[in-house]
């Protein structure tokens, strides 16, 4: 990977992945990247444009309007900018989870997303979570993990998060979203979420924020300093 330092971050929803990535790439400097932001961004796109979530050659015939760039505001939180808009806080939507959980089956919006994820670990240390970022973005990261946790523990993190940011919704509405993106997002033929060759796997259920965040922090200086 040249002379910048890459993490890796895969697992399904609610593993705590975004959270935990943050607090590290805050503490050692690295660039956090989200890279179920930037699907979330295309299925605003594909939303907006009126096309059933699995269209998938309206979906491809749309790709090349759409422009998506990211930019962290000053609290370190990644702002993603769809065709000149901020859609920061539209992504975060629970129907907008299923935009992109089947948007993302389709190989060429993978296609369409994998240079701007390459190129950013290319030109900066990255911290990029995702599903498929170890597997197919990053396959030479110098650090690959792997991070799960129970469905039900995964559901009640994500139900609390999306009441924080005042989202309307209920656990068990938040459980069958987890549910259904776990077997989308497992049983797709492009680039199914699975652990990478040589992956860390770590799973944090009944573990605090507290402790994951020291453990994968420690993992991470080992391997840089070692
Ligand atoms: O991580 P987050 O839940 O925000 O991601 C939204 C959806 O985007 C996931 O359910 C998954 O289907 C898709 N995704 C993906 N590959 C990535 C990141 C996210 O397929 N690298």
């Amino acid at each position: 990977m040249g002379k910048y330092f890459s993490v890796a971050i895969d697992g399904p929803s609610g593993a705590g992945k975004s959270t935990l990535a943050k607090l590290c790439a805050e503490s050692l400097g690295f660039l956090y990247v989200d890279t179920g932001a930037i699907y979330r961004t295309v299925g605003v796109a594909v939303r907006n444009a009126g096309i059933g979530s699995k269209d998938e050659e309206r979906v491809s015939a749309l790709l090349p309007s759409i422009e998506i760039s990211m930019r962290h505001d000053e609290n370190g939180l990644q702002r993603m900018i769809l065709n000149g808009k901020d859609v920061t806080d539209e992504i975060r939507l629970p129907e907008i989870s299923i935009y992109a959980s089947d948007v993302s089956a389709m190989p060429s919006v993978r296609t369409f997303l994998l240079e701007m994820q390459r190129h950013l670990a290319e030109t900066n240390n990255v911290i990029m979570d995702g599903r498929d970022i170890g597997t197919v973005v990053l396959p030479d990261a110098e650090l690959k993990i792997f991070l799960t946790a129970a469905p039900e523990e995964r559901a009640q993190r994500r139900y609390e998060e999306l009441k924080l940011r005042g989202v309307n919704t209920t656990f068990d509405e938040v459980l069958r979203d987890i549910q259904y993106r776990d077997m989308n997002d497992s049983s797709r033929s492009t680039a199914p979420l699975r652990p990478a060759e040589g992956a860390i796997i770590l799973d944090t259920t009944g573990n605090t924020l507290e402790q994951s965040f020291k453990l994968i922090r420690s993992i991470i200086e080992e391997k840089m300093f070692r």
